[in-house]
């Protein structure tokens, strides 16, 4: 029986058998009709002289398209095509352009005039070459798939119709030809019941627990064969044709209407549904995470199909040239016999590992593994490639890059420069800047996952360590991520609708499915820590508990994930360094000899090489610049001295002095402060060794520091031996209603210019210190919030007097300059008057973003989301700079600036100083460095040198 089906495609592919073909008889049984906008075009379209190309077709070792055609065909039709003309097998096929996605948003859901006759055209040609007739309702007929395909992949995201053409008529020929009812009636069934969803819309409502056609397919089990579990493919051929009079009820219950019949009509149907799906939530969700514009829109591919579902002859799989979990160069992925695509996918059925392939079908293994070695060598880079077996030939669906964890992406670029198949730069072009940090991820601290208690076994299939709550729900989840509880979602199995839940945990764990499945791919791709297929769990929604050998866990409890192992443990697990950490910052020898480790050094000795921006960090104490420095950091970029008061009594001694009503009240509490500060600074020069350190001066938001609870001012109180009234009524005084826009920054220095010139004297001591010691002292002295150059003279002259003084009594010359942070409005516009007296200028910009926008850094959690869903706002304007608005009054800060100090010293320290957009950004402007927290320091250090290596590309 399935030897038939095998032959079906193949012998109609000769062409004796293609010149034997009759005319397209489904089409002339079933005349289209001008009623789906499709169609209505296609009248048009044969009196369109030269109309566009939007139809690309593949087969027969030809390809209208190719690989570098991602824009217009999307990522998968382009690789389609691409391995359609290195003559990998791939069955015939064409693509609806993403022109055609642009075009039917701008018209209203609609379609060019010429399409139509250009899809016909296209079915056309995969009937000449797979001698099979699109509603041949006598032989074999074509059955395509239709998938979408967006520039970049968006797995799982946009809608797929598989078996498309079937009908009561082509199924009996289907059957006939292949001499498999079941496999035949199983196609149909499929069919109805994808496209039942997809298309017509037959989906879950409020109130009903699972899909529609799930039910009526669980109920016929149930009725027929009991309360067991029983697979699908067992199902008899007479069992799925009443199940398919069943779905075609239920249809008709639904959308009022009979389930199409004529072919055409259902693809017209399917290509509405996915170009339609360019739009949902889910996709939208995702493009706003990975930053895919609108614009864009998908392609639709239309392919003939074949089979893994004939017989166990027959199998679909997903695989990866390498271990996309590990960077190991290994044939790693997962296949499920008799099944289709879909099957594997959505994690429905545990697959099998390939390796096993090897055991139960050598040939089409051997095929396989050629396959992936020729892919490897053509598309130089790892490939993520779906596979179907037809009765013993493999055929290829897709191949595009496999996304992967941080620690694979490092390891296969690094691996890949060693066998010469890439060179350094595309190396480090390869690893995405945003997942490097997972390379810095914690893993559970070693003692104390010795002692925790494994309750199940899954596979692994994202790296790291997680603990958290367990929720069995998305939007529990997020519910309680928001309330900064650690969440782990626990799923039987994720669908793309479970996305938002994924972002918000810490890591994910799912009962079925595999490597390949789509939350294993999701979880990959978003760095986070997943364990799926863990047998063992039962999770029961309804109750929203989790049973693992008898032990019954509640939502809230606490389970902890090893996505590198595939464990579950219960309870929570300390976590501790990763093998970078433990080797850069710990100094561990052991965690030295690690491969993880060595691939991320040898990464970054090549951006160090490929970089043009030098990378700083924001540091306030002399460990956070140790561990910068061990990241590759070459100084500090920003020291915020009032946060070297947070500390023990040090916050007294600062409240004392911003509470000090007169200036001898405020000397005696400066004097008390100076010894803090010159030992702080001694400590920080003497980390550095040598490399500058930005000092921003006092910017304290007086609300952070003032003693606001009554019990801090009765402490205060005490310790000042002063009435708790007096400083009730000071803070009173003091208080402001809009802090951040209040009495901050150099305002304070230029009212209390006694506050500057301690810090100064601070700094200064510290360096001679630091010097005398051999330290060689580099203070850059930053004034803060300037908008007037008058300010800054101000504060400058208080600066260079203290240094005059200082110099002298030590008998010393220090290293010094002193500059300003651009992060008002008016210090950009100005920043040419403002160069007159400063020797650099470090960007701030948070304040910039929060002047510029006029919204408050603290406060905007309650607006930023809507204006990020409803796309006012592209990204989150705190986290990634706003390029048109803030962006725009750094560029003229820039050349204002070197129009008057053509040398002067460009930076920036606000946090977008450690994302890698921002990071684009700054190098394109022409910064000279920038500066972000201890552990972004990596992750800033590979964008600057991809931004250097993409600017000199172009
Ligand atoms: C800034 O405003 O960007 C900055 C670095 O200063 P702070 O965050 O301390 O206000
Ligand atoms: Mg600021």
């Amino acid at each position: 029986m399935a030897k038939k089906a095998a032959r079906a495609p193949k012998r109609s592919a000769t062409p004796a058998r293609r010149a034997a073909r009759p005319s397209t008889p489904a089409r002339k049984a079933a005349p289209r009709k001008a009623t789906a906008p499709l169609r209505k075009s296609a009248a048009r379209a044969t009196t369109t002289a030269k109309a566009a190309k939007y139809v690309y077709s593949w087969g027969a070792g030809k390809a209208d398209g190719n690989g570098t055609m991602k824009p217009l065909l999307g990522g998968k039709g382009a690789n389609l095509a691409e391995m359609g003309r290195i003559g990998l097998p791939v069955p015939a096929g064409f693509t609806i352009s993403t022109e055609v996605c642009t075009y039917y948003y701008d018209n209203k859901r609609t379609y060019p005039a010429a399409l139509q006759a250009q899809i016909a055209a296209g079915i056309g040609k995969i009937e000449k070459i797979m001698g099979v007739t699109f509603g041949d309702a006598t032989r074999f007929p074509l059955l395509v798939a239709v998938r979408s395909g967006a520039r970049d992949s968006m797995p799982g995201m946009m809608d797929t119709i598989l078996n498309l053409g079937l009908n009561d008529e082509t199924v009996i020929a289907l059957e006939r030809a292949t001499q498999n009812p079941r496999f035949a009636w199983d196609c149909y069934r499929r069919f109805i019941q994808m496209y039942g969803d997809v298309v017509l819309g037959v989906q879950k409502r409020a109130g009903e627990d699972h899909e529609p056609f799930e039910t009526v397919l669980e109920t016929y089990k149930d009725e027929t064969y009991g309360n067991g579990h029983l697979e699908d493919n067992k199902l008899t051929a007479d069992d799925l044709k009443t199940i398919i009079d069943r779905f075609k009820a239920l249809v008709k219950e639904r959308t009022g209407k009979a389930f199409p019949s004529d072919p055409w009509q259902q693809l017209e149907g399917a290509v509405s549904a996915v170009f339609g799906s360019w739009m949902n939530d889910r996709a939208i969700v995702y493009r706003r995470k990975y930053n895919i514009p609108a614009e864009w829109g998908t392609a639709v591919n239309v392919q003939a199909m074949v089979f893994g579902n004939t017989g166990d002859e027959s199998g679909s799989g997903v695989a990866f040239t390498r271990d996309p979990a590990t960077g190991e160069k290994v044939f790693y992925g997962e296949f499920l016999l008799n099944a289709q695509g879909e099957d594997v996918v959505a994690g429905v059925r545990t697959p099998e590992a390939v390796a096993e392939l090897a055991k139960q079908m050598p040939k089409a293994y051997k095929e396989l593994d050629r396959i992936r070695k020729v892919l490897e060598t053509h598309f130089k880079d790892m490939q993520d490639f779906e596979f179907t077996i037809q009765d013993g030939t493999v055929y290829m669906l897709q191949t595009r890059n496999g996304k992967r964890t941080g620690v694979a992406a490092v390891r296969i670029a690094t691996e890949m420069v060693k066998e010469g198949l890439i060179d350094w730069k595309t190396a480090v072009m390869r690893v995405p800047a945003d997942q490097l940090d997972q390379v810095l991820a914690p893993i559970f601290d070693r003692v104390a996952v010795k002692k925790a208690n494994v309750i199940a076994r899954g596979l692994p299939a994202g790296p790291g360590a997680a603990s958290g709550e367990i929720y069995f729900n998305a939007d529990r989840a997020v519910e309680a991520a928001a309330k900064d509880k650690k969440v782990l979602l626990v799923r039987v199995e994720t669908s793309p609708e479970d996305l938002r839940g994924m972002i918000a945990a810490e890591g994910i764990l799912t009962a079925r499915g595999g490597v390949s499945s789509h939350a294993a791919l999701v979880a990959r791709q978003m760095g986070k820590v997943c364990v799926c297929g863990a047998a063992a769990l039962h999770v029961d929604y309804n109750k929203r508990t989790l049973t693992v050998d008898g032990t019954v866990y509640n939502e809230g409890d606490w389970l902890s994930i090893d996505g590198t192992a595939g464990e579950v443990y219960a309870g929570r697990i300390e976590t501790g360094a990763s093998e970078v950490i433990q080797g850069l910052v710990e100094n561990d020898a052991e965690a030295k000899k690690g491969r993880t480790f060595k691939n991320f050094v040898q990464l970054m000795k090549w951006c160090a090489e490929g970089t043009r921006m030098t990378v700083r960090t924001n540091a306030d104490t002399p460990e956070q610049v140790r561990n910068a420095l061990a990241f590759g950091a070459v100084g500090i970029g920003l020291t915020r001295t009032e946060h070297m008061f947070f500390e023990g009594d040090r916050i007294d001694a600062m409240r004392e002095m911003i509470l000090a009503e007169s200036l001898e009240a405020r000397q005696e509490a400066l004097a008390k402060l100076l010894p803090y500060q010159r030992e702080d600074f001694f400590g920080i020069f003497k980390e550095l060794k040598g490399y500058p350190a930005t000092i921003r001066f006092l910017d304290p938001p007086l609300h952070e520091f003032l003693p606001n609870s009554g019990d801090q001012q009765k402490d205060l109180a005490k310790k000042l031996g002063i009435p708790v009234e007096k400083i009730q009524q000071r803070v009173h005084d003091l208080h402001e209603f809009n802090p951040m826009l209040g009495f901050r920054g150099c305002r304070l220095g230029i009212r209390y210019p006694e506050i500057t010139a301690m810090q100064a004297r601070a700094v200064f001591e510290a360096a001679a210190d630091a010097n005398k010691k051999g330290y060689k002292a580099k203070p850059e002295i930053m004034i803060p919030l300037v908008g007037f150059k008058k300010e800054l003279d101000l504060q400058v002259e208080v600066v260079h007097e203290v240094a005059r003084k200082v110099q002298a009594e030590r008998k010393t010359t220090i290293n010094y300059s002193v500059g300003t942070m651009i992060e008002v409005p008016r210090g950009a516009l100005t920043a040419d008057e403002i160069a007159q007296t400063a020797e650099f200028f470090s960007f701030g910009t948070n304040d910039l973003t929060q002047t510029t926008l006029g919204m408050s850094r603290d406060d905007s959690g309650s607006f930023l989301p809507p204006y990020e869903e409803l796309e006012i706002v592209k990204k989150n304007p705190f986290a990634t700079i706003d390029q048109t608005g803030v962006g725009a009054l750094m560029r003229i800060a820039v050349e204002k600036g070197r129009q008057t100090r053509k040398d002067i010293k460009l930076g920036i320290c606000g946090e977008h100083g450690g994302e890698p957009d921002s990071v684009k950004f700054c190098d394109a402007i022409g910064l000279d460095y920038v500066s972000c927290s201890p552990f972004r320091v990596p992750v800033a250090r590979l964008a600057a040198a991809q931004a250097a290596l993409a600017a000199k590309k172009k």
